[in-house]
């Protein structure tokens, strides 16, 4: 029998352990499943026993629809679910009782060990977990655990085992249908898209700072990106590779997201000739900043998003990274700061964004003058920065800048 998968059953992270909140958070996160599964055959949406259930207008749809539930971020777990109507189930165990022997529960034993075979894999040990929605359904929890449980050990010779056990079935008792479901995939956790607000993330075309935008994506924040590129134009730039990247993260958002690209241009015609060598890579990187909050603020940001890793390179040593912004008010968030390389590329791969970020690529700090200053001081900083009037610079990189916006094409 080909076990027909009509729902998804989500659950949910942290959400769980929001207060007063909490029902704003889970709006939020049901929009965005509904706006993240747009095109997909999608019926109701329910929250029932701490899970989320989704209903599929067609089976055949469930693996490409928990694909993509599981970028969804507030989501931990996704499993397709059997559904069994109750029709099938009732009046059996109405019999049953009524006869006064243990109920068969014929159909939802059957299903249970067809799931147990599907995903037993290396499992020693299983357990059954009810939860029971439907109150008036004439067995309680442990009863219907005690009973299924029996039959899974009996036909699937796997012992039980009430505390870790190697595989879960779950039974979920509603209404209209009685749910059972195992194999769950993960999903990343974290808070749904947009519920803490709206950050700027600069991308340059490495492995780091799209980890980055996903690390805070992860956490709520709804990114807009903002790249800088050399040459005289767009189409000189070829930034193809930095739009490949944000597609791939877009998979992660519920709505297009924008990328705004800026020529350096405006910068190192005002630099050349009054910031010494050894200071044009952290100089460089303070315009980035100024730029990047100032249009941070005309797109109603909150903080900026760098992909800054403590001592990974000269301009990231920790009196550059303190020197460069002191007249910055909006804050600048840097998840990488404590983590190495290796950690760095396994999130990259997990994402997703790994093979595009080694395409090679001239990104303009790889241009800067080498050999940077290491401890960089705030006040001479401030000082060039008033010499090549880097307001000047960044008024007309904001001026020359192209707006794109990348759709989720997943
Ligand atoms: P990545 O850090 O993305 O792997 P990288 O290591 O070549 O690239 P770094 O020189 O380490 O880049 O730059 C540190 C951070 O500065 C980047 O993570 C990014 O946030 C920002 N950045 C660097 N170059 C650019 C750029 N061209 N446009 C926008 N942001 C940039
Ligand atoms: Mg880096």
């Amino acid at each position: 029998m080909a076990l027909a998968t009509p729902i998804i059953a989500a659950t949910y992270a942290e959400i769980a352990l929001k207060g007063r909140n909490r029902s704003v958070f889970m709006r939020k996160l049901i929009n965005n499943i509904r706006a993240g599964l747009k095109g997909e055959p999608i019926g109701k949406v329910l929250h029932v026993e701490s899970r989320l259930l989704i209903y599929l207008e067609d089976a055949d749809a469930a693996e490409r629809v928990a694909g993509k539930l599981r970028k969804i971020f507030g989501l931990q777990w996704v499993s397709p679910v059997v559904a069994i109507p109750r029709t099938e189930i009732d009046d059996e165990l109405m019999e049953d009782l009524e006869a006064d022997r243990d109920p068969r529960l014929t159909r939802v034993c059957q299903v249970a060990c067809e799931l147990t075979e599907q995903h037993r894999g290396q499992a020693q040990t299983f357990k059954v977990a009810t939860r029971r929605s439907d109150r008036a359904f004439p067995l309680n929890s442990p009863e219907i655990s005690r009973f299924v449980g029996g039959a899974i050990h009996q036909r699937c010779h796997l012992p039980g085992k009430m505390t870790d056990p190697d595989l879960i079935v779950n039974v979920l008792v509603l209404k209209n249908d009685l749910l059972v479901f195992t194999g769950k995939q993960r999903a990343f956790g974290g808070l749904p898209s947009g519920s803490s607000g709206r950050a700027m993330v600069l991308l340059s075309g490495g492995i780091d700072s799209p980890v980055a935008a996903w690390l805070m994506m992860r956490r709520g924040i709804r990114p807009e990106f903002i790249h800088f590129y050399s040459g005289r134009n767009v189409a000189e730039a070829d930034v193809d590779k930095i739009i490949d990247l944000v597609q791939t993260l877009a998979e992660y958002s519920p709505v297009p997201l924008n990328l705004h690209l800026i020529p350096v241009v405006p910068f190192e015609m005002r630099s050349i000739g009054v910031v010494p060598d050894n200071f044009d890579m952290v100089m460089f990187r303070r315009f980035m900043f100024l730029c990047a909050a100032r249009l941070g603020k005309h797109n109603s940001c909150r903080a900026l998003v760098s992909g800054d890793s403590l001592g990974q390179v000269a301009s990231q040593t920790i009196r550059n990274l303190g020197a460069i912004t002191p007249d910055l008010e909006m804050p600048i968030f840097r998840p990488l700061i404590g983590m190495d390389k290796m950690e760095i590329t396994a999130w990259s791969k997990t994402i997703g964004v790994f093979k595009t970020s080694i395409i090679p690529y001239r990104d303009c700090c790889s241009l800067r003058s080498p050999k940077p200053v290491l401890n960089a001081r705030a006040k001479d900083l401030l000082r060039f920065s008033e010499e090549m009037d880097i307001q000047e610079a960044v008024f007309h990189a904001l001026k020359d800048s192209e707006k794109i916006v990348v759709e989720n094409k997943g």
